[in-house]
């Protein structure tokens, strides 16, 4: 079974990664920030609700967020196993994933943390500001409580998960895109 979650600070090209470990993994890759950015896009109840937080950079309630998160797991083509991207964001949530797991008979493989330095993902976040244009990589304020809430409250999650018994990767994101997804492919024993 391969039940990944993927973890970096904004900017660390966890999505570029995310898109070509779904592949080597043959597993859904399931972005919780994707999901609700097509909330917002739609419209939908949940995405009037959440727009606004989106836009600030902050986190999502968690009562929002694991429920979304559990609906999703529980669906058939996950059956065997995920990439998670964007979950758990917190301690709480942390917790929360192992539970959902452990109710739906499942475990979390592995966790794999992209470490990158401060510097090199705000250079990167204004690329992408510049290429892409979505909302929350334009306001310097939002990009900068972006970093703060994952330096706060998501990067304890990696020691937290690995104190639980899950192993941990920590892998070097500083380098080509290729260099990197070897590496993490590596470090998960797919080559
Ligand atoms: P980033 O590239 O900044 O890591 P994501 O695409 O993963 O961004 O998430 C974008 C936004 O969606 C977050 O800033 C937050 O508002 C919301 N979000 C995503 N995942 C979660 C989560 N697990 N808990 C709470 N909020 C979340």
């Amino acid at each position: 079974m391969k039940f990944v979650a993927l973890f970096g600070p904004p900017g660390c090209g966890k999505g570029t990664q995310a898109a070509r470990l779904k592949d080597a993994l043959s597993v859904p890759h399931v972005s919780t920030g994707d999901m609700f950015r097509d909330h917002k896009a739609r419209q939908t109840e949940l995405g009037v609700k959440v727009q606004q937080l989106l836009d600030a950079g902050q986190l999502v309630p968690d009562s929002i967020t694991d429920a979304m998160v559990r609906e999703r797991l529980g669906r058939e083509d996950v059956a065997t196993g995920v990439l998670l991207d964007g979950y758990p964001r917190n301690v709480s949530q942390a917790d929360e994933l192992l539970t959902i797991l452990s109710d739906l008979g499942k475990e979390l493989s592995a966790v794999v943390a992209i470490d990158v330095p401060g510097d090199v993902v705000r250079a990167r976040l204004a690329k992408r500001a510049d290429e892409q244009g979505r909302g929350d990589d334009k306001d310097p304020e939002t990009v900068n409580n972006r970093l703060v809430v994952y330096e706060e409250h998501t990067a304890p999650c990696v020691p937290h998960l690995e104190s639980k018994g899950v192993t941990v990767h920590h892998i070097d994101g500083v380098g080509s895109v290729d260099e990197i997804t070897s590496r993490i492919l590596g470090a998960l024993g797919i080559s």
